[in-house]
């Protein structure tokens, strides 16, 4: 006798009105709404583009981006800056250049700086501190710090210097996924850093990669529910696109769908959370940003690292907005997110504290 196969995804209208209802996180309705195309994938959007209106509204906050240092310890498989990729050039911005940096940003109006850098031990524990406080003195800004995996002490260091908020991004929470293109992380390692972030009181931000290879819709729809047990308060989607110096070269990238039904899907569930319409995606399709905005995004990073220095920071490759100086993105993107009929934050974007019910499990953090 032939075995019944039952289907346990719900069906997707079902599932939409699950999403917009609220219904507790499970599987059976977000694999089939990260599995929508077509006139579905369309009301999957829409819907979130609803929401974004009714919850975080019609503004989009600025950050502004200054990628400081190319170098980094890891070997990440997707990633341009890997340790063995010899093919680039690496840079430092030394303190000065970053404060002067951040100066400039905060005259044009920004009221958001990101530091980001590969995992450059040169800046270390105390190095940062200065900068960050320097920072702290001499501007209004809000600081964000995107430097990855660093032990208890130095994340403490570094808040108590008066940094604000931190990205990190688990890229997938699928352990044999996660280990394949991290020859060198450990994902619980990796989890244990954000679950001491958010002890430690900075707004959160975490993400995942999309399109990796082995990933599909039930792997993404198990990182939801693993973002929401952390808390997360900023969610970073970023669409894998090959790098030709890296290990995953000849692999499919992910496509600019999936990252638009990512967003969509997050914004149903993170309704107050901030979430970027990132340059990845503006690199994939040249309306990609506008496209995100309309999906559920609501944040932009605009790149304002000095241009002599820009091309050197590639992550993934093609990147977008490589000579415009910081001035020249700031009017940019305000006239894109004009043209969309939105505003520029004029406040500080601070997270929205609504999260449910965060499941931290906090162990000390070492550097390794
Ligand atoms: S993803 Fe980050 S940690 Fe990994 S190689 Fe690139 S810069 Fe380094």
């Amino acid at each position: 006798m032939k075995k019944k196969i039952i289907n346990k995804y719900m069906k997707f209208p079902t599932a939409l009105a699950a999403a917009k209802g609220g219904a507790a996180l499970a599987v059976e309705w977000l694999v089939p709404l990260l599995d929508a195309n077509g006139k579905d994938d369309a009301l999957l959007l829409a819907a979130a583009d609803k929401k974004r209106a009714e919850t975080v509204g019609d503004s989009v906050h600025l950050r502004g981006l200054i990628e400081f240092s190319n170098y980094c310890r890891k070997n990440c498989h997707y990633c341009g800056l890997r340790k063995e990729n010899n093919k680039i050039n690496r840079y430092r911005l030394s303190k000065e250049e970053i404060l002067e940096t951040a100066l400039k940003a905060e005259k044009l109006g920004y009221k958001t700086i990101v530091l980001q850098s590969g995992e450059d031990l040169h800046f270390s524990a105390d190095a940062m501190s200065k900068i960050i406080k320097e920072l702290k003195n001499k501007t209004k800004l809000a600081v964000t710090l995107s430097l990855g995996e660093r032990d208890e002490e130095t994340y403490f260091a570094w808040k108590k210097a008066g940094a604000d908020r931190y990205l990190l991004r688990i890229e997938t929470t699928d352990p044999v996924i996660f280990k394949k293109i991290h020859p060198d992380s450990d994902l619980e390692y990796r989890k244990n850093c954000l679950y001491v972030l958010k002890k430690l009181g900075y707004q959160l931000g975490s993400g995942v990669m999309v399109g990796l290879p082995g990933q599909d819709a039930l792997s993404l729809a198990k990182d939801i529910i693993w973002l929401n047990n952390l808390g997360v308060e900023m969610i970073g989607i970023g669409p894998f696109l090959p790098h030709k110096e890296t290990p995953l070269k000849d692999e499919k990238g992910g496509t600019l769908a999936q990252a638009l039904r990512l967003i969509a899907v997050l914004r149903l569930v993170f309704p107050y959370s901030h979430m970027p319409a990132t340059t990845a995606m503006g690199t994939i399709d040249p309306m990609g940003r506008e496209k995100a905005l309309q999906a559920g995004a609501n944040v932009m990073m605009p790149n304002i690292t000095p241009t002599a220095v820009r091309p050197l920071y590639e992550i993934y490759p093609n990147k977008i907005c490589l000579d415009e100086s910081a001035d020249k993105c700031f009017g940019c993107v305000t006239a894109r997110i004009i043209g969309l009929g939105r505003t520029v934050g004029t406040d500080y974007g601070d997270v929205v504290r609504q999260i449910r019910n965060p499941k931290l499990e906090i162990r000390n953090n070492k550097d390794k």
